[in-house]
């Protein structure tokens, strides 16, 4: 038989899986800018590794491939019992933590190094250190453009590939190796890409709620698109200055960052005690003013409710929005309890931007479907496949991005090397 040759480019999660699948028929070449594999990786889940989500991956998804069905398909070819087999044949040990697969021993390190094994095992030839400049084309084989971050020097390689698989990831967290190359080198083939934007990632206001004063609590916040509900979310809420972080908004921001772009206008709206009705924050504020002395702070308002730095950025808020200078004491009538009491149900804050791809864990936007095969391949170019971040699609917060590293690198792989369709 003769063996095919394939070339992945970007030894990241869906790089390394990618080149695990197509090892299994052809002889592959992984390249990477990096000195080793998953740079990206093993920062994943605070260096835990959220790697899988015991939750259906694809409602998880937006982008153009989320809504051609093309990530559907790729979750169920490649569901989380397929994926978690493979992990255990690689030897992975894993454990569950609020629906999230994460590997026994608490550290990336683990699934990095068990993927490392699995590719030395395949006899694939990892080349680091070395930036594909450049992807051509001549007849029916490609070849690669190189430049060696070792000693500087750009070369033609004389390989002859029969596939190249790009996994070169999106733009987000570009330290760890992705700047977007993969764009750059779908435009050269005539591919398009949508417009590539930070997503997971923290939200920008110009609201003076959002102090020096770092403060966490658990939410639920619902996110607005020119006066209409777009998404909500519920989680744990970080507040920084100059914006609102945390799991909860990160899951918002992909949203946000393409509606900004459209010049459209964004508030997000806050329920700082998302699991009682109104009819409960009233009473229970009720009966906090009747203990309230006339020389307690505002804060002591929410005294076993709220912490008290929380509490200190609220009332900041009611003094700005109700008080008005007013002394606090005495006026707590039920008109005004009830004001409070929609105020912390839903606190609106004007969205103005996001964080950089520097502060993002993900890239919204990339290569679109309309120019790809449900197998990852370049319509226009046969034996050119895109798997990854680079690809227009971005899930939520919780192991649904390396769901989709795995088993669009699969999908890739396998079919780069000719094993399916
Ligand atoms: C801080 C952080 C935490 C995260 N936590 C989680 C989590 O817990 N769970 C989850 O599901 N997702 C998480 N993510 C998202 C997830 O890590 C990514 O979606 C996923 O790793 C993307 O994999 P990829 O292989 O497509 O791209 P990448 O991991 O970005 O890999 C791309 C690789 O390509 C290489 N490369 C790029 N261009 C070239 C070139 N021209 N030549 C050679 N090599 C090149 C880069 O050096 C890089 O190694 C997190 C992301 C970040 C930043």
């Amino acid at each position: 038989m003769i063996l095919k040759n394939i070339a992945v480019i970007g030894a990241g999660a869906s790089g390394m899986m990618a080149a695990i699948a197509a090892s299994g028929n052809s002889r592959v070449s992984l390249f990477d800018k990096n000195d080793f594999p998953g740079r990206k990786l093993l920062q994943t889940g605070n260096g835990k590794c959220n790697f899988l989500n015991e939750s259906d991956p694809a409602p998880h998804f937006r982008g153009s491939l989320s809504d051609s069905g093309i990530v559907s398909d790729i979750f169920a070819r490649y569901d989380r019992d397929h994926i978690l087999k493979l992990f255990s044949s690689f030897g992975l040990l894993f454990h569950i933590k609020n629906g999230g697969y994460y590997p026994r021993s608490d550290s990336a390190a683990s699934v990095n190094d068990i993927l490392i094994d699995a590719l030395k095992e395949r006899h694939v030839a990892f080349h680091p250190r070395v930036q594909v400049k450049g992807i051509d084309k001549k007849g029916e084989l490609f070849f690669l453009d190189l430049f060696h971050l070792n000693n500087n020097k750009r070369s033609k390689d004389e390989t002859p590939f029969d596939a190249v698989i790009v996994a070169t990831g999106g733009k987000a967290a570009p330290k760890t190796g992705s700047t977007g190359d993969g764009y750059y080198f779908a435009e050269k083939f005539a591919l398009s890409v949508a417009r590539p934007l930070p997503a997971l990632t923290r939200l920008l206001s110009p609201d003076p709620f959002f102090n020096d004063n770092t403060v966490r609590a658990l939410v639920s916040v619902k996110l607005f698109i020119d006066d209409s509900f777009a998404a909500s979310s519920t989680g744990e809420l970080q507040i920084n200055a100059g914006g609102p972080s945390g799991i909860c908004i990160f899951d918002l921001s992909g949203r946000a960052a393409r509606a900004l772009k459209e010049e459209r206008s964004c508030y997000i709206s806050i329920d700082f005690l998302p699991e009682f009705d109104d009819a409960f924050v009233f009473s229970l504020l009720n009966n906090r003013v009747g203990r309230i002395k006339e020389e307690d702070p505002p804060t002591a308002l929410f005294t076993g409710i709220f912490s008290e730095r929380l509490s200190v950025n609220i009332c900041e808020k009611l003094e700005n929005l109700l008080f008005k200078g007013r002394a606090f004491h005495g006026i707590l009538n039920d008109t005004l309890i009830r004001d409070i009491t929609n105020l912390i149900k839903n606190m609106r804050f004007e969205i103005t931007g996001t964080g950089e791809f520097a502060v993002s864990q993900v890239t919204s936007g990339g290569i679109t479907a309309d120019c790809l095969n449900p197998d990852l391949s370049a319509k226009n170019v046969p034996g050119l496949f895109f798997t990854g971040e680079c690809l227009d699609a971005d899930g939520d917060c919780g192991g649904f991005n390396l769901h989709f590293a795995w088993a669009s690198g699969l999908t890739a792989g396998l079919a780069a090397a000719g094993a399916v369709g």
